[in-house]
Protein backbone atom coordinates (compact mmCIF):
# COMPACT_ATOMS: atom_id res chain seq x y z
CA UNK A 1 0.00 0.00 0.00
CA UNK A 2 1.23 3.76 -0.81
CA UNK A 3 0.72 6.85 0.97
CA UNK A 4 -0.67 9.50 -1.44
CA UNK A 5 0.88 12.79 -0.15
CA UNK A 6 -1.14 16.59 -0.21
CA UNK A 7 1.06 19.14 0.58
CA UNK A 8 -1.23 22.19 2.31
CA UNK A 9 0.15 25.32 3.19
CA UNK A 10 1.46 24.75 7.01
CA UNK A 11 -0.96 26.37 10.05
CA UNK A 12 2.16 27.13 12.25
CA UNK A 13 5.99 26.81 11.39
CA UNK A 14 8.23 24.93 13.82
CA UNK A 15 11.37 26.05 15.42
CA UNK A 16 14.55 24.66 14.26
CA UNK A 17 16.32 24.07 17.60
CA UNK A 18 13.92 22.34 19.58
CA UNK A 19 10.43 21.66 17.32
CA UNK A 20 7.81 23.93 19.36
CA UNK A 21 5.30 25.89 17.19
CA UNK A 22 6.59 29.44 16.13
CA UNK A 23 4.61 32.11 16.61
CA UNK A 24 5.19 35.59 13.95
CA UNK A 25 5.26 38.72 15.02
CA UNK A 26 6.57 42.20 12.99
CA UNK A 27 7.82 45.33 13.81
CA UNK A 28 8.01 47.56 11.16
CA UNK A 29 9.62 46.16 8.29
CA UNK A 30 11.34 43.19 10.59
CA UNK A 31 9.73 39.90 10.70
CA UNK A 32 10.53 37.38 14.05
CA UNK A 33 9.60 34.37 14.93
CA UNK A 34 9.77 33.02 18.41
CA UNK A 35 8.84 29.65 19.81
CA UNK A 36 7.50 29.19 23.34
CA UNK A 37 10.48 28.35 25.16
CA UNK A 38 12.19 31.76 23.69
CA UNK A 39 14.20 30.73 20.60
CA UNK A 40 14.07 33.61 18.25
CA UNK A 41 15.03 34.03 15.01
CA UNK A 42 14.25 36.99 12.01
CA UNK A 43 13.20 35.60 8.63
CA UNK A 44 16.63 35.25 7.33
CA UNK A 45 17.79 33.84 10.40
CA UNK A 46 14.62 31.68 10.53
CA UNK A 47 15.53 30.64 6.43
CA UNK A 48 18.89 29.52 7.07
CA UNK A 49 18.39 27.63 10.13
CA UNK A 50 15.50 25.83 8.75
CA UNK A 51 17.49 25.16 5.63
CA UNK A 52 20.43 23.63 7.93
CA UNK A 53 17.32 21.19 9.74
CA UNK A 54 15.90 20.37 6.06
CA UNK A 55 19.18 18.68 4.90
CA UNK A 56 19.72 16.77 8.24
CA UNK A 57 16.52 14.97 7.43
CA UNK A 58 17.63 14.59 4.46
CA UNK A 59 20.67 12.73 5.23
CA UNK A 60 19.00 10.94 8.01
CA UNK A 61 16.66 9.24 5.42
CA UNK A 62 20.12 8.75 3.80
CA UNK A 63 21.15 6.89 6.57
CA UNK A 64 18.34 4.75 6.83
CA UNK A 65 17.94 3.85 3.24
CA UNK A 66 21.19 3.05 2.80
CA UNK A 67 21.18 1.02 6.24
CA UNK A 68 18.40 -0.92 4.50
CA UNK A 69 20.04 -1.80 1.76
CA UNK A 70 22.71 -3.39 3.85
CA UNK A 71 20.29 -5.35 5.84
CA UNK A 72 18.68 -6.31 2.77
CA UNK A 73 21.98 -7.52 1.14
CA UNK A 74 22.93 -9.30 4.40
CA UNK A 75 19.91 -10.94 4.84
CA UNK A 76 20.14 -12.09 1.07
CA UNK A 77 23.29 -13.92 1.81
CA UNK A 78 22.03 -15.61 4.63
CA UNK A 79 18.60 -16.78 2.62
CA UNK A 80 17.55 -19.90 1.08
CA UNK A 81 17.75 -20.18 -2.83
CA UNK A 82 14.01 -19.51 -3.13
CA UNK A 83 13.80 -16.26 -0.66
CA UNK A 84 17.65 -15.10 -1.64
CA UNK A 85 16.02 -12.99 -5.11
CA UNK A 86 13.79 -11.24 -2.62
CA UNK A 87 16.19 -10.31 -0.29
CA UNK A 88 18.42 -8.89 -3.04
CA UNK A 89 15.92 -7.39 -5.14
CA UNK A 90 15.14 -4.94 -2.12
CA UNK A 91 18.51 -4.44 -1.57
CA UNK A 92 18.60 -3.09 -5.14
CA UNK A 93 15.55 -0.56 -4.82
CA UNK A 94 16.65 0.78 -1.16
CA UNK A 95 20.21 1.36 -2.91
CA UNK A 96 18.55 3.03 -6.25
CA UNK A 97 15.99 4.87 -4.21
CA UNK A 98 19.44 6.41 -2.51
CA UNK A 99 20.11 8.53 -5.89
CA UNK A 100 17.08 10.88 -5.34
CA UNK A 101 18.17 11.87 -1.94
CA UNK A 102 21.72 11.91 -2.70
CA UNK A 103 21.04 13.96 -5.51
CA UNK A 104 18.65 16.51 -3.11
CA UNK A 105 22.07 16.85 -1.17
CA UNK A 106 24.77 17.18 -3.57
CA UNK A 107 22.46 19.74 -5.97
CA UNK A 108 23.17 23.81 -5.37
CA UNK A 109 19.88 25.25 -4.05
CA UNK A 110 18.51 29.09 -4.21
CA UNK A 111 19.25 31.09 -1.00
CA UNK A 112 16.71 33.79 -1.21
CA UNK A 113 17.56 36.78 0.47
CA UNK A 114 15.29 40.42 1.27
CA UNK A 115 17.46 41.59 -1.17
CA UNK A 116 15.68 42.57 -4.61
CA UNK A 117 16.26 40.56 -7.52
CA UNK A 118 18.19 41.26 -10.74
CA UNK A 119 14.96 41.83 -12.67
CA UNK A 120 13.49 44.38 -9.92
CA UNK A 121 16.29 46.53 -9.52
ZN1 LIG B 1 12.53 26.61 20.17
Amino acid sequence: MTTEFKLARPRAMTCPDCGGALSQSQAGQLTRFTCHIGHAYTAEVMLAAQFVVMEQFIETALRALNERAALCHFMGQKADDKQQCRWLAAHDEALSRTAVLKQLLESEWLQPSAQACEADS
